[in-house]
């Protein structure tokens, strides 16, 4: 057998080649270059908004944004233990203490348990909400695996005590909201501030790679200007703030136009696929196929599966090793960042759902190359292992 169906790769069919090879003949492969501007005029038509600063990583565009919310050290924000460890890190470039807060069953942040921490275990003084005596500047809320977090009742909350909020839709670019006050909205385009990432398994890449939004586009623009290190004058070097090395190469920006062309159609096989399995796993009781919310559009990143955990009691290793050799790759969902070394002190409030679904999710492989037939493949392989680990 050597089949081998990979998680998720990137998918180069479009202008790929002939814009980078166009980058490359003008020379400007650098921070500065017209496909750059053009990236972010593509970003900014596709999401609906004014300014869109690309930078260099999805980490840069939520530290850039936590800077530019004015998160200084010994500040709170308030955090998601369920996700990739970059959505959190930056709280640590700031010298700020992160708090975790549950998700819910999206595997996004759960609006009632924030809603709840800020009222029971925080005091509101003069505008200004202080958990232990310190002030909670922001939030970082993630849009797990293209899923939407519930933005209208975070927000809700966020704008009564005075939170910025930060969407880390690097997972999620083109998904949007279908029903309710926020319907046609984009993920990212909805809190204070949206970062956005392509690194090289995201719905887009440009091999690595992040872009930066916010409500305020003179936010943009100072982002951005601490993205070039915060270079004040074309000729003089003056520097009038701390600046970072954070934009994005005009060859990364070459790739990311190519890569926004194909954006809808990407969107679209993902979704054609996630239904494809869906099919094939309905009825199947050792594992389910998790829906994405109701009354939104995702982009259906990726595709989970929740283990049945009371007929297989099987480790996340012992599942991913049997389906890799069968050529089958898969990939359990994050550990909690709070139990990881740097976050072991942090205080993490009633966490439960993600403790259960730490244990118990599998992503399955979803390429927007990949063909119905090695859909049907991928979906037997999971069947056959887990009927034998049930069995066993
Ligand atoms: C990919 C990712 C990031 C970081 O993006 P990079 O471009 O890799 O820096 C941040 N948060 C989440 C949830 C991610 O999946």
């Amino acid at each position: 057998m050597s089949k081998y169906i990979a998680l998720s790769i990137p998918n180069f069919e479009g202008n790929e080649k002939k814009y980078v090879d166009d980058a490359l003949e003008q020379g400007w492969v650098s921070t500065g270059g017209a496909y750059i501007t053009k990236f972010e005029q593509k970003m900014g038509e596709f999401l609906h908004v004014e300014n869109v600063a690309a930078c260099q990583s999805g980490t840069a565009a939520i530290h850039l944004s936590l800077i530019e919310a004015g998160v200084v050290p010994g500040d709170v924000v308030i955090v998601p233990p369920l996700t990739f460890i970059a959505a959190v890190n930056p709280v640590k470039y700031q010298f700020a203490e992160p708090v975790f807060i549950d998700c819910d069953d999206s595997f996004c942040m759960d609006p009632v348990k924030l809603r709840k921490f800020c009222e029971n275990e925080c005091e509101f003084c003069s505008g200004t909400l202080l958990y232990k005596g310190k002030p909670v500047k922001a939030l970082v809320v993630v849009h797990v695996f293209g899923n939407l977090a519930d933005m209208a009742s975070i927000m809700d909350t966020a704008e009564k005590y005075g939170i910025k909020v930060i969407e880390d839709a690097t997972e999620a670019l083109g998904s949007k909201y279908a029903e309710g006050e926020l319907a046609g909205r984009y993920a990212g385009t909805i809190g204070d501030f949206g970062a956005f990432s392509f690194n090289g398994n995201k719905i887009i890449t440009t091999g690595g790679g992040g872009a930066v939004t916010a409500r305020k586009p003179e936010a943009v623009d100072h982002m951005r200007y601490l993205s070039t290190q915060a270079k004040d004058d074309p000729h003089y070097y003056i520097h009038n703030e701390v600046g970072y090395n954070y934009r994005m190469t005009n060859i990364q920006a070459a790739l990311g136009v190519a890569q926004m062309e194909e954006l809808p159609e990407f969107i679209r096989r993902k979704q054609a696929n996630y239904d494809r399995y869906k099919v094939l796993f309905e009825k199947f009781e050792l594992c389910k196929l998790i829906p994405f919310r109701k009354g939104t559009i995702s982009n259906q990143w990726f595709y989970s599966l929740e283990v049945n955990r009371s007929r297989i009691t099987a480790t996340m290793r012992e599942i991913i090793e049997s389906l890799e050799k069968r050529g089958v790759q898969t990939r359990a969902i994050w550990g909690l960042i709070n139990e990881q070394i740097p976050y072991r002190n942090s205080a993490a409030y009633q966490l439960e759902k993600a403790e259960y679904y730490a244990d118990r999710i599998l992503n399955i492989p979803s390429s927007t190359q990949i063909t119905e037939e090695e859909i049907r493949y991928v979906a037997e392989q999971v069947r056959e292992v887990f009927e034998s680990l049930a069995g066993a």
